[in-house]
């Protein structure tokens, strides 16, 4: 694939920062390689770096920092 499915614009491989939930816990994963389209900015990845995000959250990785998140109520 190396064109956007929303605009036909032209994808690039950057890394990128993804936000994760897995069983009720959120996760940033940092500097995943990614697809990013250069017109709209939506971003595609390969079954290999989902895997890698499973990997990651599922595996015995220390976390290099936490943070803490704002929780907003829109309701
Ligand atoms: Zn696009």
């Amino acid at each position: 694939m190396n064109v956007c499915r929303i605009c036909k614009g032209q994808l690039e491989e950057r890394r990128v920062t993804r936000l994760q939930e897995y069983n009720g816990k959120w996760y940033i994963i940092e500097n995943l390689p990614a697809l990013v389209c250069r017109q709209c900015g939506e971003t595609y990845y390969t079954p290999q770096a989902h895997d890698r995000v499973i990997d990651l959250i599922t595996g015995d990785a220390e976390p290099v920092r936490v943070e803490q998140v704002a929780v907003l109520d829109a309701g």
